[in-house]
């Protein structure tokens, strides 16, 4: 199966065979060593400056997504939303009590900083949290631009780093930002099941709420920087990862991002030539592309027919359900040779209908 869904992505040989090293314990020596390394990596990757409490939390994206919620000392939330992960992340504060407020954008447009300075000026809150690349319209938000307003008003930056990080510049020192994350899965083309965070020094003193006990950050950071137990780590997926951030580190993240860009900009040309269209209408994601079909043609059946040549690809979700294909351009994904395979796959499905 030709993996190419905006998360899983495919993992590299080197990143698979680390998982059939041989099983030690969380607290090994040798294990507590992997995890020194793995934060030596994401220090790099976050760029998150000194005192910074870095993890990989043994769960998907979206724990990494409610942790730095649930450590949120108080409210109110400013909740930036043009996506279904964005929303998420407004249900989670809700769930949490942490009385978030959303500043809603239309689907397939970038967050517009003009607004979100108007909401800071009307309001003091505590927490502005944005997805920086939104998977489910395949748009790009301006986290610059908005970390500068969090820092001029004095409230505290979340970024969701999902679809970014490890494959397009990234910086919480030069964005303003006080908490990221990202999954294991995504650009870092590691298996599922580790979501790295990064919480910046001064940040740590504001996420002092207690909402939890697996994602207290306390906890974790007894784990991570003083190598007690916590609880009973995912040791291989370590191993892997580490491995994982290894490659990002060595291919570098320029040539990373040059990778994604070019093929985004070929496939996007192939598939207009065949009738698709993209959705975006302003400001793309360079590692997912989300494409509306040719008139007539279902994006849910060309996922089915798609599957059945054996690529897999993802349709929409939230508001571009039913509508669109999304394209994983993600870390491993983000290679010609797969997507020469995915065109031949596309080309014999359209025939088809
Ligand atoms: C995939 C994704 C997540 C996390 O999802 P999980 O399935 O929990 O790993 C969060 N945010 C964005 C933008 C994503 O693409």
């Amino acid at each position: 199966m030709e993996l190419l869904t905006p998360g899983p992505t495919p993992i590299p040989p080197r990143v698979q065979e680390a998982l059939l090293r041989p099983m030690r314990g969380h607290l090994d020596p040798e294990v507590l060593r992997v995890n020194q390394a793995i934060k030596e990596r994401l220090f790099r990757l976050f760029d998150p400056g000194e005192g910074a409490l870095l993890a990989a939390l043994a769960g998907s994206g979206s724990l990494a997504m409610e942790a730095g919620l649930a450590n949120l000392d108080r409210g109110p939330v400013l909740v930036l939303v043009n996506g279904a992960f964005s929303q998420r992340i407004a249900e989670m504060a809700a769930l949490l009590g942490l009385e978030p407020e959303v500043l809603a954008f239309p689907p397939g447009e970038p967050v517009d900083p003009e607004a979100v300075a108007r909401a800071l000026k009307g309001k003091r809150y505590r927490l502005v949290a944005m997805v920086h690349g939104e998977t489910s319209t395949g748009v790009l938000n301006p986290a610059e631009a908005v970390g500068a307003l969090a820092r001029e008003a004095g409230v505290l930056f979340y970024l969701d780093a999902v679809t970014t990080l490890g494959m397009l510049p990234f910086s919480m020192r030069a964005m303003g930002v006080a908490y990221a994350f990202t999954g294991s899965q995504k650009c870092l083309s590691a298996p599922p099941g580790l979501a790295p965070i990064a919480l910046s020094a001064e940040a740590r003193k504001a996420f002092t709420g207690k909402r939890g006990w697996y994602v207290d950050f306390e906890r974790v950071a007894e784990h991570w920087e003083r190598g007690g137990y916590h609880h009973t780590t995912p040791v291989l997926l370590h191993y892997a990862l580490l491995e994982a951030l290894d490659l990002a580190l060595e291919e570098g993240i320029e040539a990373r991002e040059r990778r994604a860009k070019e093929t985004y900009a070929w496939l996007l040309e192939e598939l207009k030539a065949r009738g698709f269209r993209p959705y975006p209408k302003a400001s793309p994601l360079p590692t997912v592309l989300v494409v509306r079909p040719p008139e007539g043609v279902e994006a849910d059946r060309l996922v089915k027919g798609l599957y059945a040549q054996g690529v897999a690809v993802a349709g929409g979700i939230g508001p571009t359900r039913g509508q669109v294909l999304r394209l994983g351009l993600m870390g491993e994904a983000a290679r010609r040779e797969r997507y020469q395979l995915f065109l031949q796959a596309l080309d014999r499905v359209l025939a088809l209908t």
